[in-house]
């Protein structure tokens, strides 16, 4: 399998290539040469193998024989080392737990199955040290750093927004130190992100420090999230209904990776890109003008990002028919407010405590079955991408009702925190080279 630039302006590489570049040189998000195709007897008898034997498959494809068999099963096996269980909240309407990993988001598995890949293609290209720099708008930042925590010849730099992460989520970013620096940045997601952008592309550094990204631009983070939606298909619980399934949307990389899914072969009726106020997408499916805008700040802060980095690739799926785009995805937008009610409603099905992100992919669900005919017909899921406790604040609030620490954090308050603090681009550039 090649990796084509979506500027189309650099050479094809390999998956291990793409995986330690990142960004293309001509900064363009790496795209598969092809989607493949998978075998049907797999996808119909699937609940015949174990979540690891499904990635194994999955992926497989986009990676060829870069990486051996046993190595790739091992990678799998660590990447997937928690459950996924899915919890029934309504007669047609059920959750996909993504929060059981060490930092209790989503994002654990492909900074795990990133890191390995990266440490793996280190080793094989016989690079020195390499630098993963990473912008985070709360989450990406925690399971970037774990997943990369003392792993061999890699440095990770972390951006984040002051004031704009959560204490726990600041935590997770700031406590584990050793090979994992926090950068503190006066200003928003998008900037930390424009900064991160600024990097790869600058002479100067790309000269002296081997620099690759962590976020859902990466091939290995981004596909490897297509693994949650063959877990989905394989433990859905009415196989005679088809399956909607409703993701919260920030970076699009995640639906991106469903939809890929979907092209593969996996039987899923439609996707839900369920947003807050960051409507850039909803907005384009509406007027066929993709107008990227400031991010706004929301109570599920990590997707609040104004220009989604990998709407691009949803776009090439499809060739960039609208038509086409929106017979598979629909997007709704949610208000802080309507976030809030949706985390009452759904604690009133027997006590669910949602996170904010998960109670917006709750709503995209229900908004989509009233706007069907038969919704009856249809079995939702939407994907809870982060653990509630992490938006404590907000949500004992609105549900009167304490969470239950789960056993990743506890103790992690009493852990020293380390963070830098910068302004702008050229603080970070003099940082990188005094530390190469
Ligand atoms: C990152 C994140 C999202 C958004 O995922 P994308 O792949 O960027 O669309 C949603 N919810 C949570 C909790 C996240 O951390």
């Amino acid at each position: 399998m090649k990796y084509s630039s979506l500027n189309y302006n650099s050479k094809k590489v390999g998956f291990l290539d793409a995986v330690i570049k990142g960004l293309a040189p001509d900064r363009g998000l790496y795209f598969p040469e092809k989607i493949p195709i998978l075998d049907k007897n797999f996808i119909s008898s699937i609940e015949n193998y174990s979540n690891n034997e499904i990635a194994f498959k999955v992926i497989e494809p986009f990676i060829g024989n870069e990486i051996p068999k046993n190595i790739l099963q091992k990678i799998i096996e660590e990447t997937l080392s928690f459950d996924f269980p899915l919890v029934k909240i309504t007669e047609n309407i059920s959750t996909l737990e993504l929060f059981k990993g060490p930092t209790l988001a989503f994002k654990d598995v492909g900074a795990r199955f990133m890191a390995r890949c990266l440490s793996y293609g280190n080793k094989i290209k016989k690079h020195n040290k390499i630098t993963v720099l990473v912008a985070t708008s709360g989450d990406t930042g925690g399971a970037v750093a774990d997943g990369f925590y003392k792993v061999k010849g890699i440095d990770v730099i972390i951006l984040f927004p002051k004031g704009k992460v959560s204490k726990l989520q600041e935590l997770q970013l700031t406590t584990l130190n050793e090979n994992i620096t926090a950068i503190e940045i006066d200003g928003t997601f998008d900037q930390c992100q424009d900064m991160v952008k600024s990097a790869f592309i600058d002479p100067e550094l790309i000269d002296k420090i081997k620099l690759t990204s962590a976020n859902s631009i990466n091939i290995a983070r981004w596909l490897s999230q297509m693994f949650y939606y063959f877990i989905a298909f394989k433990n859905r619980p009415n196989p005679t209904k088809k399956l909607v399934i409703s993701v919260p949307c920030g970076n699009f990389g995640n639906i991106c990776a469903g939809i890929i899914s979907n092209k593969m072969g996996l039987p899923i009726n439609h996707f839900i890109a369920s947003t807050n106020s960051n409507d850039t997408v909803l907005n384009y499916l509406n007027s066929g003008n993709y107008i990227p805008k400031k991010s706004i700040q929301t109570i599920s802060n990590a997707m609040d990002v104004g220009d989604p980095s990998n709407f691009i690739r949803i776009q090439k799926i499809f060739n960039n028919d609208l038509l086409k785009l929106k017979k598979t995805l629909s997007s709704y937008s949610y208000s802080d407010k309507q976030t809030e009610s949706a985390i009452k409603e759904i604690f009133s099905y027997n006590n669910y405590i949602a996170d904010p992100h998960g109670a917006i992919g709750f709503l995209g669900i229900k908004d989509y079955f009233i706007s069907q005919e038969d919704p009856s017909s249809l079995q939702g899921i939407f994907l809870e991408t982060a653990h509630p406790i992490k938006f404590a604040n907000i949500v004992e609030r609105i549900i009167n009702t304490k969470i239950e620490s789960p056993s990743q954090i506890k103790g992690i308050r009493n852990l020293k925190s380390n963070k830098l603090t910068m302004v702008g681009y050229n603080e970070l550039k003099s940082f990188l080279l005094a530390k190469n």
